[in-house]
């Protein structure tokens, strides 16, 4: 049996940062347990860019963010430890705990004086909300498209329909967009769609998709395979107004429709719970069951990365703490909501500088500004009005032909009009030999600059 001071369970962000800190905060040993043969969580299969410019100032991917993490994590000195799926903890009479793992070799236990839990969320299904009409194959909830898309080379359909406009359905929308999908339709049941407004600026609107607001899907129509969806409009009270509904023919139906905190193991410690399965914690992040805290989207669905990673840091410090009998540090809960959401305001540009979204409205004649923030705010309102030019990030072929995809982005940023045609040409490239993070695969022209293509994960051997 392994011992330690701090067992973190989940090597998301949430879990990657907790470790990092512990051991930054004088922990002796700290073990990372994760499920999953790779650790970065959900990040790994997020291959956009937008994350990391709180936490690193600097614009990452979802892999580059991961590995910063996973690096921070090992070279602080905490032990991560894959393909290790925790399935119990128990509280032993000396006040530590005992927490067991399924691995490929049998059952392994691991004794620790205080526990971070950091198991992420998983997606809201069809099961979780219904849609009448029937059962046909096409219907993915927008991870499991991400995953399909970006890592396994699946394409899911050449026809889609998004129901639900959170970040994740909006980000899909782009990129199955870029993937020569057609995206019909995104309906969102509220007023106004619940993603990032920079998400709703530039992975819709960019693209001409047409978002309906106080819209449903309100019925599945295909027998083996999904034919068509029905849309109707919804009135003020969530009920669909008779006569609405209009068939939309397409092959693929993604439901991006929100996220459940993950805490089965959680429960098993008696941890309490609330009513949306998310984890009832004090200031301090520590649970109902001292000792035991808690960080990231198990806790509370956060809509950055960034935001995780800080969470998780003060989890991990204040694990620390409360083994040293030091005061523990309180976290803002105000912090992660600043950022605008819903449809931008109109006549404005979004600024995608930082996460706060500001609706920059330029007046040319007057020339002044107005709704920045900073100044950042007004260069890029005066780019985005002149000359627009956006980080290309997608995928290509690998040398095991049909296996994972390697994600790739510019390093230059390209014209906003050739975005298109630069993904396109990348769909026929395939990486032939081992290539790691940050190494060129790929470089071309465009208008006289000289455009370089980067991996933005390992490869190969
Ligand atoms: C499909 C999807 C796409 C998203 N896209 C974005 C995005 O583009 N930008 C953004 O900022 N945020 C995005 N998010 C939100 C994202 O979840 C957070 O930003 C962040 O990844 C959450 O970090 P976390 O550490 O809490 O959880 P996760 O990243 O989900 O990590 C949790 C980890 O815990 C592991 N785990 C769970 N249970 C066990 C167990 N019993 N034993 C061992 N290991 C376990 C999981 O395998 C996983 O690796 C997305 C979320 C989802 C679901
Ligand atoms: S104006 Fe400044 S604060 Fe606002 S989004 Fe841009 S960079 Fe961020």
């Amino acid at each position: 049996m392994r011992s330690c001071d701090v067992l973190v369970i989940g090597a998301g962000p949430g879990g990657l940062a907790a470790a990092f800190s512990a051991r930054k905060a004088g922990a002796g040993d700290v073990i990372v347990l994760e499920r999953d043969r790779k650790a970065g969580g959900i990040l790994n299969q997020c291959i956009h860019n937008g994350f990391g410019l709180i936490r690193y100032n600097e614009e990452l991917t979802g892999p580059e963010y991961a590995a910063r993490a996973i690096s921070e994590a090992s070279d602080s000195g905490a032990m991560i430890l894959l393909s290790r799926h925790v399935s119990d903890i128990r509280k032993e009479n000396d006040g530590s705990f005992s927490v067991s793992a399924y691995t490929k070799d049998g059952i392994e236990v691991y004794r620790t004086k205080t526990i971070v839990l950091a198991t992420g969320c998983r997606e809201r299904t069809r099961g979780n909300i219904s849609i009448p009409g029937s059962r046909p194959a096409g219907v993915f909830t927008a991870g499991v498209a991400q995953n399909l898309v970006n890592i396994r080379n699946v394409m899911i359909g050449r026809r889609v329909v998004i129901l639900g406009s959170g970040d994740i359905g909006l980000i899909m929308a782009r990129r199955l967009t870029l993937e020569g999908a057609k995206v019909m339709a995104i309906a969102e049941i509220m007023a106004e769609p619940t993603g990032l407004a920079r998400n709703v600026s530039q992975c819709v609107q960019e693209f001409g998709i047409p978002l309906y607001v106080r819209t449903t899907v309100s019925r599945i129509i295909g027998k083996r395979k999904l034919e068509a969806v029905e849309l109707s409009d919804l009135d003020k009270d969530g009920k669909v107004i008779p006569g609405t509904a209009r068939r939309i023919d397409c092959d693929a139906l993604v439901l991006s429709v929100g996220l459940i905190p993950e805490n089965e193991v959680a429960q098993t410690a008696g941890v309490r719970l609330f009513a949306n399965n998310a984890v009832d914690t004090d200031r301090y992040l520590q649970t109902s069951i001292p000792g035991v805290f808690s960080c990231g989207n198990c806790r509370h669905v956060m809509d950055l990365a960034d935001y995780v990673s800080e969470q998780g840091e003060l989890a991990g410090r204040n694990a620390v703490h409360l083994i040293n009998d030091q005061d523990m540090e309180s976290w803002d809960e105000e912090k992660s909501n600043c950022m605008k959401k819903g449809f931008p305001d109109e006549g404005s540009v979004t600024c995608t500088i930082c996460p706060n979204g500001c609706q920059v409205v330029w007046d040319e004649k007057a020339g002044t500004f107005s709704g920045n923030r900073c100044r950042r705010g007004a260069r890029f309102a005066m780019e985005e009005k002149s000359n627009p030019v956006r980080t290309v990030t997608t995928t290509v072929k690998t040398m095991a032909g049909d296996g994972p995809l390697l994600p790739v982005r510019t390093l230059q940023k390209v014209p906003k009009d050739k975005v298109v045609e630069l993904v396109s040409e990348l769909r026929s490239v395939r990486v032939e030999k081992p290539v790691g993070n940050g190494e060129t695969v790929f470089s071309t022209d465009i208008e006289g600059n000289h455009i370089t293509v980067i991996a933005t994960s390992d490869c190969g051997e």
